[in-house]
């Protein structure tokens, strides 16, 4: 199987699973993460049906969003201050806010350009330590600043479980639909309406993530390694 059918096939599954769930497809991104292939991998999958994709550096962002500027490119990665201009406006969605600092900085260039930049909170549901994100303590607090922002727009929030167990993978993706919902009801109407993401589930877990209400999944190794084994 190559990058088209892998693609395929995840697509089809995810819609079994979405039914599975009583949940439309139509309900779920479905972001391929191109981090560790090239251009044409990324053509492949667009041919598949793949419409999103998600990059981690911003030299793969650059790169492969100019290439290809009629997908919606997600960034997912690490930010770093010195390259928020190459990130802002090229990505349709940024996960991985959770730095205030940044977000200054993001809501800055994207006034410059005139343009709204959506994001998603990053959260770090499970307390592991290796993960990045903000403990859901801190969230309300992040979120109020966010909104006196006029040049951002927080879309809803984003987790990564640990690996290796679903079960821990499951809990953590209901603490993020549980810190959504309380986060919503405190949000003015027209800003609850817009707070409406969950980013969350990996090729390992994604059906965890889609059960517990994710509406973005963000998938790599299911379509882009012809190694990858469930
Ligand atoms: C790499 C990555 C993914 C995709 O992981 P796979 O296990 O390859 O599906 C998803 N989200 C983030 C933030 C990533 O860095």
């Amino acid at each position: 199987m190559g990058v088209k059918e892998r693609y395929q096939k995840v697509d089809a599954e995810l819609a079994e699973v979405c039914r599975a769930n009583g949940r439309s497809r139509s309900d779920v991104t479905l972001v391929a993460v191109s981090k560790t292939v090239g251009p044409d991998a990324v053509a492949d999958a667009l041919e598949g049906g793949a419409h999103d994709f998600g990059e981690n550096r911003p030299d793969g962002l650059m790169q492969k969003a100019d290439l290809y500027p009629q997908a919606a490119w997600h960034f997912i990665g690490n930010i770093q201050s010195r390259r928020i201009h190459d990130i802002v406006g090229r990505a349709t969605l940024i996960h991985s806010l959770f730095s205030e600092h940044h977000a200054r900085k993001i809501d800055q260039v994207a006034g410059e350009r005139g343009l709204v930049q959506d994001v998603l909170i990053e959260v770090n549901v499970s307390g592991e330590e290796s993960k990045s994100g903000l403990a859901p303590a801190d969230v309300p607090a992040f979120l109020a600043l966010c909104e006196n922002l006029p040049h951002l727009r927080v879309r809803g929030l984003m987790t990564m479980a640990p690996q290796g167990d679903l079960e821990v993978a499951r809990q953590t993706f209901e603490g993020l639909a549980q810190l959504e919902e309380q986060l919503r009801a405190t949000l003015a109407p027209d800003r609850a309406e817009a707070f409406t993401e969950m980013s969350m589930g990996m090729s390992e877990d994604w059906r965890e993530a889609v059960a517990a209400g994710a509406t973005i999944v963000r998938i790599g190794r299911a379509i882009f390694s012809d190694t990858f084994e469930e």
